[in-house]
């Protein structure tokens, strides 16, 4: 029978409430269970009689109980002593503050335990880590005498009881409960080990050798199925024809030329590049699914508007979707202004703001506008800025909708390519690697809390001098994406400090839980200078272009990911002036300095990104939930070799017949 087929309620010999324990957390079959990893191994195979035993060594020892005690010692520790015999030497095992232990250990049962061999009182005793009874000397044992699995406790399952289970299930294994999925050819090329052998061996190996080996095979395979899942999706999307194909003949080109020509600015290779490639994906017949990065203040948004305008030019709709109000409505100014002269009609769609949307060329909102029912008629693109605020399944929340678009997702977080090539092989990547010219590299400083006072003092000079205009980003409260009443009460109590100290000047805040008109007022005095210093919390700040601003001070600054505080950081420097950054924090742990003063010399976001990969896992990379990324369980993003031989194996397989 196949594992997937049985379910846990076979465990024998198994408590209801630990079968609900695993249910509870998804664990329903025997399969399931088996792809339950440990996370890490204790290493007791070393099996040594009393009298051999050696200080500080980690050891398995076993014998017959001859007493068993608590101690109450005058400092209050309550300790366990149980002597044990192998039949030539004695010796004590220890534990602290476990009372109901000594119950347990009846005289003469025997006992087969590991932990570490120590002195204490100038007696040599056992600080015991696992126990086990067991019937005989000679019995086999799962919690001691070998290398044991750890699994994570989050289970609330003791981890005797797991391991047993475990154990339990791996004994049932015929050789052909877990089929094989490779051919021989690639199980040999890339030197893997057999399926079964790998589930046997992540959970009890015999060697810490032989665990890597089933570990990297396991990760090969989840590797491979990602892969596999991602380009199937592609292929798929291939075969759906789409419901308004484009055309660009020569007479479109040249309207677009003139929208180019029209730009304040020259258009960088970079951004030349990447609208060529957009324009290929939209006369082709299936839906563009491209993946834009470029990093802050590299000129997406005049790329993504040159895709709306083709949309335009075929008689379709753009739906152009950002993560907060306040970025939708700077789009909606942004891209208002770029059409001015050309006859599109273009609409923002906010909470306040209905609209009839099919009277509108490109309709400009936040993510509600997919949720909520569109009446666009003929949506020909969808644009999402700042995906990584969003996650990976807009394509799939649009088909639910029974809509297949040409989707254009953006976004400035950098993906190192190991990732991409893994997670997104669905997509098509394009990347804005080149800064407009004229642009200054932000220079970043790191504020001890000491030189505060003076760091003010320099940003007053600034701004009676040069007329500098500051943001103030407040520290991130809880680890969320969305604004919580906590971080706005502190960024309210932030403005009102920073009122007082910067009395000759106008203060302004803004945050997501202010009304859309308010927002819109204090956004545009910003922009025309009225106000001189914003005061914000951490989450509305994405994707906001003031270009005259050029001082950006972000408060509690190691609690921000790398790429977050590039983020941040990426409000100020979009100008041609020289532009300042300082991160303030009061923490001065030695690694937290160590990584601000990492970011204070770092100015492209991809260095950042693989820093904060390489020390903290992707994860923390966005230092956020919603990053996009899935966790893997065995795998590493930061292991190119097997994400290359998985990629190899992957297109080897795909063209098997
Ligand atoms: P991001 O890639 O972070 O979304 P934006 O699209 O907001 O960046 O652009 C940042 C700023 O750079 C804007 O003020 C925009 O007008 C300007 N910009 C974009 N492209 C160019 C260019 N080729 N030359 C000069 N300035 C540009
Ligand atoms: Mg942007």
């Amino acid at each position: 029978m196949k594992l997937e087929n049985i379910t846990i309620d076979e465990l024998r010999n198994t408590s209801r409430q630990t079968i609900t324990k695993l249910k509870n957390a998804g664990i329903n079959t025997y399969w399931d269970l088996l792809n339950y990893f440990p996370f890490r191994y204790e290493n007791y195979s070393l099996v040594s009689p009393i009298g051999q035993t050696q200080l500080g060594e980690k050891v398995t020892v076993k014998g017959q109980v001859v007493s068993a005690k608590n101690i109450f010692t005058k400092s209050g520790l309550k300790m366990q002593e149980v002597v044990i015999s192998d039949g030539k030497d004695k010796l004590t095992l220890s534990w602290f503050n476990q009372i109901y232990l000594i119950k347990l250990f009846r005289p003469g049962n025997f006992v087969s335990t590991a932990g570490t061999i120590r002195i204490f009182s100038k007696k040599k005793i056992l600080a015991v880590e696992e126990y086990e009874f067991i019937n005989n000397i000679n019995d086999l044992t799962v919690n001691t005498g070998r290398i044991i699995p750890i699994y994570s406790e989050s289970l609330k399952i003791s981890a005797k009881t797991l391991r047993s289970k475990m154990l339990k299930v791996l004994n049932e294994l015929t050789p052909t409960s877990i089929p094989e999925i490779f051919p021989p050819e690639v199980i040999t090329y890339n030197d893997l080990i057999g399926r079964t052998e790998a589930y046997q061996n992540i959970h009890f190996p015999e060697t810490l050798e032989i665990a890597e080996k089933a570990r990297r095979r396991l990760a090969f395979e989840e590797l491979f199925s990602i892969q596999l899942k991602a380009r199937k999706l592609k292929e798929q999307s291939r075969k759906e024809k789409l419901q308004y194909v484009f055309k660009l003949d020569s007479k479109k080109e040249k309207l677009i030329n003139q929208f180019i020509a029209n730009l304040p600015f020259e258009l960088t290779n970079a951004q030349k590049l990447v609208i060529d490639e957009i324009k290929a994906d939209l006369t082709k017949t299936y839906a563009m699914n491209r993946f834009l990065q470029g990093d802050v203040g590299s000129g997406k948004t005049v790329v993504a508007a040159i895709a709306a305008y083709i949309v335009y030019l075929n008689g379709c709709q753009t739906l152009f979707m950002a993560p907060t109000e306040i970025l939708a409505m700077q789009h909606y100014q942004t891209i208002s202004l770029m059409f001015k002269k050309f006859n599109l009609k273009i609409g923002l769609k906010t909470a306040s703001n209905k609209l009839n949307d099919e009277k509108y060329d490109i309709v400009i909102g936040t993510h509600a506008l997919l949720t909520k029912n569109f009446k666009m008629n003929k949506i020909g693109l969808v644009i999402i800025d700042e995906q990584h605020r969003f996650g990976v399944n807009q394509r799939e929340e649009l088909a639910k909708k029974g809509l297949n678009p040409h989707l254009l997702s953006m976004t400035a977080t950098p993906i190192p390519r190991t990732v991409a090539l893994t997670l997104y092989a669905n997509l098509d990547m394009s990347v804005v690697d080149e800064m407009p010219i004229g642009r200054q590299p932000i220079r970043t400083f790191f504020v001890p809390n000491d030189k505060r006072t003076s760091g003010y003092q320099w940003i007053k000079d600034r701004i009676n001098k040069e007329k500098a205009q500051v943001y103030v980003i407040c520290p991130l409260i809880e680890e969320s994406e969305i604004e919580t009443m906590k971080s706005i009460k502190a960024a309210s109590q932030e403005f009102e400090n920073l009122k007082k100290i910067f009395s000759e000047f106008k203060v302004g805040l803004i945050h997501g839980k202010l009304k859309s008109k308010e927002k819109e007022k204090i956004l545009n005095n910003f922009k025309n200078g009225t106000i001189n210093i914003l005061v914000s919390t951490s989450v509305v700040e994405v994707g906001i272009d003031v270009p005259a601003a050029t001082i950006m001070i972000i408060e509690g600054a190691e609690r921000f990911g790398l790429a977050q505080l590039h983020q941040l950081r990426g409000r100020v420097g979009r100008g041609s002036k020289q532009s300042y950054c300082f991160l303030f924090t009061e923490n001065l742990d030695g690694s937290i300095i160590k990584r601000l003063n990492f970011f204070s010399k770092t100015n492209n976001g991809l260095g950042l990104a693989e820093y904060d990969m390489r020390r903290r896992g992707p994860g923390e990379l966005f230092g956020q939930k919603q990053h996009g990324y899935r966790d893997l369980k065995l795998a590493s993003y930061s292991d190119l070799k097997l994400i290359t031989q998985t990629k190899n194996a992957v297109d080897y397989i795909i063209k098997l017949p």
